[in-house]
């Protein structure tokens, strides 16, 4: 065994309940006097509940999923008139993002407190779109210095946003498996945050106020964006980056539905990944795991019920084939993108798509 494996520096509290106590102690920690409380109108009342006793100097609402740079000039500049010396967020993947944007020019530390299972908390990886083109990049910058994982806050999340967001942090356990920098650390944090979710989710959904299943599924959150964080990209996270940023597609349903087929793909050329997923799950194989998996939660199933088209499905193969890493256990034709696509825009069996 030989790897090279590089782990981030950050702290994680992680309690139920102890957001407003765990905040409080770290925005202390850091020294900070003129915090800027980042978070959604969506989430501003679950904001509020654990944010009484800090410093607030500014509270900033104007988030937008992908953040798009004028969206980030706006929260920058808001951030220098006002003298912040901390960011604080609360909410999913799209406020840690515009979080992230503004700690990429500035500095300035992130205490993110995140409400959806996506996982940028964890990852130094920041996104900026203009006009219809994302760009993502890396930066020690972004990433939190704390993150505040309180299983209570996600409670409202509806089922079916939970269930697509759960899919989206097992999209990154699995791409981790065979992304470049794959390794075996990154394959155990992937690993038992498959197994965690395979738990977590199927509860969340018969009961979402249930502590449990929510906690089951924070704690796979975090995995997952770990291992990927260090895993970086494979095929999954390129297609998925080009649905999102091309055709707008909904980023956490477009990865529960996209999964099963790049594992339908990469699993028979990738025996030690297919081995350790299916024993994740608990099942035979890995791809029938994941399935019965999406069945039992009523996952998204169809590209088209997200807005995609069949007659984009070449010009998305054409896009994305340029971005696939060579180092996919298997070869990736643009052939073999469209036909990926075509199932997944249809949503058919992904065990005969190739
Ligand atoms: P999101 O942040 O847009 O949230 C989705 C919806 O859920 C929103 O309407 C939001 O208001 C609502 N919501 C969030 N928390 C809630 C709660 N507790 N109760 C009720 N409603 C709640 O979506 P997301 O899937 O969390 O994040 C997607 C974004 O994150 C994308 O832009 C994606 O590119 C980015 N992302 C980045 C990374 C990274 O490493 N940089 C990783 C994953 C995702």
């Amino acid at each position: 065994m030989r790897f090279v494996h590089d782990t981030l520096p950050q702290r994680v509290c992680f309690g139920s309940g102890e957001a407003a106590a765990n905040l409080s102690n770290e925005i202390g920690n850091l020294g900070a006097s003129r915090v800027m409380l980042i978070a959604a109108p969506a989430e501003s009342d679950l904001a509020d509940t654990i944010a009484t006793g800090l410093p607030v100097a500014l509270r900033h609402d104007d988030v937008v999923m992908h953040v798009p740079v004028e969206v980030a000039d706006r929260a920058r500049e808001a951030a220098a008139k006002h003298d912040v010396d901390a960011l604080v967020s609360v909410g999913g993947g799209s406020t840690t993002g515009l979080a992230k944007a503004v700690a990429l020019t500035t500095g300035l530390p992130i205490v993110a407190v995140p409400t959806t299972y996506a996982g940028s908390e964890a990852t130094p990886v920041w996104g900026l779109t203009e006009g219809a083109k994302k760009t993502t990049g890396t930066d020690s910058r972004v990433l939190p210095k704390v993150i505040v994982y309180d299983a209570a806050l996600t409670m409202s999340l509806p089922v079916e946003m939970s269930v697509a967001s759960g899919l989206n942090a097992l999209a990154h356990c699995v791409d981790s498996m065979w992304a470049p920098n794959a390794d075996p650390v990154n394959a155990a944090f992937a690993a038992e945050g498959i197994r965690s979710l395979a738990v977590g989710l199927p509860r969340v959904v018969a009961d979402p106020m249930e502590l449990d299943g929510r906690e089951h599924a924070l704690y796979a959150a975090y995995l997952s964006a770990t291992a990927f964080a260090s895993a970086g990209s494979g095929l999954h996270h390129k297609i998925c980056h080009v649905l999102g940023g091309k055709y707008n597609l909904p980023h956490a349903q477009t990865h529960a539905t996209v999964l099963p087929y790049v594992l339908a793909f990469n699993g028979p050329a990738a025996p030690d990944a297919e081995r350790r997923i299916a024993a994740a799950f608990g099942t035979t194989g890995a791809l029938d795991g994941l399935v019965a998996l999406k069945r039992e939660l009523n996952a998204p199933r169809a590209l088209a019920d997200y807005g995609f088209t069949e007659d984009s499905i070449a010009e998305a193969a054409e896009a994305i084939l340029p971005s696939v890493p060579p180092s996919n256990p298997r070869p990736v034709t643009a052939a073999d993108l469209r036909a990926l696509l075509r199932a997944a825009w249809s949503g058919s069996d992904p065990g005969t798509a190739f």
